[in-house]
């Protein structure tokens, strides 16, 4: 798209990224969260984790937004 040429490539790659990525359960969008290094999909409350860059898009390795958060220590799972 012509107004990536205006921002930081780095931009551009996050919002081409998000254009291509969809939720493998209901084929939405899924919104960046840069802080928690996930992608949401909030029709399915759903978190796909990003790993080395990598977006996991598999269900099976979703967090559940739903589930109650467990403190601190999320990556211990
Ligand atoms: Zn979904």
């Amino acid at each position: 798209m012509a107004r990536c040429q205006n921002t930081w490539w780095r931009n551009c790659v996050d919002t081409r990224l998000l254009d291509i990525l969809v939720c493998p359960l209901c084929k939405g969008p899924l919104k960046y969260d840069k802080q928690a290094q996930e992608l949401i999909c909030n029709p399915d409350h759903l978190a796909y984790p990003i790993r080395d860059g990598i977006p996991i898009l598999w269900a099976e390795e979703a967090r559940d937004l739903d589930a109650a958060p467990r403190d601190g220590t999320g990556a211990a799972q």
